[in-house]
C-alpha cells in the first residue's frame, strides 16, 4: 500500500523531471542551431520606412521564413492586415537593401590563407553588408584552374564562410585549347571564368591570347556562363629619360601602364566578342570586363560593340571612383593597383559613365598581401604588390563619394546586387522581392563615421588598406544571409553557415 503511494507521488516528479530534462536539452540544441544567426527565430519581420524594393522605395515589412522572403507589405497594408507580429524588428528609417553581391574578390584561400582567408574576408564581407562573394581564381595557391583545385578552395571554404560564396575558374593556356578540360571545370560548379590578357603577377595564372578566349568562349555558350578578362595588354611604356623614374612617385607607376594598355586589350577583345551576339558561334557566351579605370577610347569602344549587340558588361572599382592620381603621396603603395588609378579628370568621366550608365556595375577587387609585400618603408611604387585591401567599406565608399553625383539608393542597389547577381547566374539573390533569398543589408546612409584605428576592422591586414583616415558616410547597422543575421550591433554570427554556391 505504501508502496504504491510511493508510487503515485512519484510518477508525477518523474514525469517533471523528465520533461524539464527535455525542455533542457530541446533548447541546448535549439541554441546549437541557431548559432548559424544572431537571431533566436527564423521566421520574422523586419520593418522600416526605407525598404528599397524593385518598384522603388517603400515603408513597410519584408517578412523572412526559412531563409527566403516570403511577404513585401507596404505600411499601409501591414496595418490592414491582422496578421501575428510577434517576431518585428523596426529599424525605423535605416534602408533595407538587397546585400551586396561582389563578383570580384581576392580571398587567397588555400595556399595563402596569410594573405587574407576565408574566414577573415567573408567576416569583412558581412560587416559590409556583402551578402555574396565571387573569389577570383587567382592568388590562391594553387590557381583554380581545374576539377581537382576547385575541390581545394571548396574544402578551404567549407564551414569557414559568414556569408555565400561562389567561384570562378581561370582560363589559362593550359586548359583554353581542351575544351573537356574547361568543360570538366565548368561541370565542377565554377559561375563562370577569369582571364588575363597581361602577366597576372602569380605564376600558376599565365596570360590567355585571343585564340585562348575565342575558344573559351564556344565552350562558355554552352553552359551560358561569363567569361571576366582582366583587359590589359603590355606596350610600352611612358617612361623615357632617367630623370623621370623615381620609384616612389606615384606618377612613375602610373606612366608603366598608361591607359593605352587597356585600351589595346580591349580592341583586341572586342574582335571575338561579335560572336556572342545573336546568331553568332559563341551566342549565350557573355564578356565581362573586369575593374575597368579608362574612361576614355577605353569606354567608347565597349560602347560601341554593346550598340551593336555584343553581350559585353563592364564593372569599375570603388578606389577608381574615389581618388585620384594627383593626391596619392610619395611612396603610398597602399594605392597601387592595375590597372593604375588614373587623374581626377578620368574619375570624373569615370562618375558620367556610371550615372549614364555606361558602366554596368561595381565590384571590390578586394586584393590584399602579406604587409611586407606593400613595402610600406621602401616606398617603392614598381615593386610593391598591386591590390588594393577595401572589401569592408565599398557600401560606404560608394555612397559618400557618389552623393555629389547625385547617386540615388536605387543605383547603389543596382551597381551593386542586381546587375552582379546576374552577372553570376544568380537568380535568387540580387533584390526584395518574393522568392528571393533573404540576403539584406540594413543600413544608414546618413551616419558619418571616421576611418581610424578605433574603427573594428575585420580583414586580415587594415594597415594596408588605402581608405584609412577617411571620413565616410554609410553605417551598416546588419546583415542577413539566407534570413541568418550575420552581422548586427557590431557583433558577428558565431557559426560560420554562408552556403557554396556552385553552378548545375
Ligand atoms: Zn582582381
Amino acid at each position: 500500500m505504501e508502496r504504491s503511494l510511493l508510487q503515485w507521488r512519484l510518477l508525477p516528479l518523474l514525469a517533471l523531471i523528465a520533461s524539464l530534462l527535455s525542455v533542457f536539452f530541446a533548447s541546448r540544441s535549439y541554441e546549437k542551431e541557431t548559432q548559424c544567426s544572431l537571431l533566436p527565430h527564423d521566421h520574422y519581420w523586419i520593418s522600416s520606412k526605407r525598404i528599397l524594393t524593385p518598384d522603388g522605395l517603400i515603408s513597410g515589412s519584408v517578412e523572412v521564413n526559412g531563409g527566403v522572403i516570403v511577404s513585401v507589405v507596404k505600411e499601409e497594408d501591414w496595418y490592414k492586415e491582422q496578421r501575428s507580429r510577434v517576431k518585428v524588428i523596426d529599424y525605423g528609417e535605416a534602408v533595407i537593401m538587397p546585400g551586396l553581391v561582389d563578383v570580384h574578390a581576392h580571398l587567397d584561400d588555400p595556399g595563402r590563407s596569410e594573405w587574407e582567408g576565408f574566414p577573415s574576408g567573408t567576416k569583412a564581407a558581412a560587416a559590409g553588408g556583402i551578402t555574396t562573394l565571387i573569389d577570383m581564381p587567382l592568388n590562391s595557391d594553387p590557381s583554380t584552374v581545374s576539377p581537382e583545385t576547385l575541390k581545394l578552395k571548396i574544402e578551404a571554404a567549407k564551414k569557414r564562410i559568414l556569408v555565400d560564396v561562389g567561384f570562378w575558374g581561370g582560363l589559362v593556356p593550359d586548359n583554353a585549347l581542351n575544351s573537356s578540360a574547361l568543360s570538366s571545370l565548368l561541370d565542377a560548379g565554377v559561375l563562370g571564368l577569369k582571364s588575363f590578357m597581361c602577366p597576372s603577377g602569380i605564376n600558376d595564372f599565365p596570360m590567355t591570347n585571343i585564340t585562348h578566349i575565342k575558344e573559351g568562349l564556344s565552350v562558355l555558350a554552352k553552359y551560358k556562363r561569363p567569361l571576366l578578362v582582366h583587359a590589359e595588354v603590355e606596350m610600352d611604356s611612358e617612361i623615357d629619360d632617367a630623370t623621370d623614374n623615381d620609384p616612389r612617385s606615384y606618377l612613375t607607376y602610373l606612366k608603366t601602364r598608361p591607359t593605352s594598355w587597356e585600351e589595346g586589350a580591349i580592341r583586341n577583345l572586342l574582335s571575338v566578342t561579335e560572336n556572342t551576339r545573336i546568331g553568332g558561334s559563341a551566342e549565350r557566351a557573355h564578356v565581362h570586363i573586369v575593374h575597368l579605370s579608362d574612361a576614355s577610347s577605353s569606354l567608347d569602344l565597349i560602347k560601341e560593340a554593346k550598340g551593336k549587340g555584343d553581350s559585353v558588361t563592364v564593372e569599375t572599382c570603388p578606389h577608381y571612383l574615389a581618388f585620384s592620381a594627383e593626391e596619392i603621396p610619395e611612396g603610398d603603395t597602399r594605392f597601387k593597383c592595375s590597372p593604375p588609378i588614373r587623374h581626377a579628370a578620368n574619375r570624373e568621366k569615370l562618375w558620367g559613365a556610371m550615372m549614364e550608365g555606361d558602366i554596368d556595375m561595381l565590384s571590390s577587387d578586394h586584393s590584399p598581401t602579406k604587409p611586407e609585400l606593400k613595402l610600406l618603408s621602401d616606398g617603392n611604387f614598381l615593386k610593391a604588390w598591386g591590390g588594393i585591401s577595401s572589401l569592408q567599406f565599398v557600401l560606404p565608399v560608394t555612397w559618400s563619394y557618389g552623393r555629389k553625383y547625385g547617386v540615388t539608393l536605387e543605383q547603389v542597389a543596382s551597381w551593386w546586387s542586381d546587375r552582379p547577381s546576374k552577372l553570376a547566374g544568380l537568380h535568387s539573390k540580387g533584390a526584395i522581392a518574393v522568392g528571393k533569398h533573404a540576403d539584406i543589408v540594413v543600413w544608414e546612409p546618413e551616419v558619418e563615421f571616421n576611418l581610424d584605428e578605433d574603427h573594428p576592422i575585420h580583414f586580415k591586414h587594415p594597415s594596408i588598406s588605402a581608405y584609412l583616415g577617411r571620413k565616410l558616410s554609410g553605417k551598416v547597422v546588419s546583415t542577413f544571409v539566407r534570413g541568418n543575421l550575420v552581422f548586427g550591433e557590431g557583433k558577428h554570427a558565431s557559426d560560420a553557415c554562408g552556403s557554396l554556391l556552385l553552378a548545375t
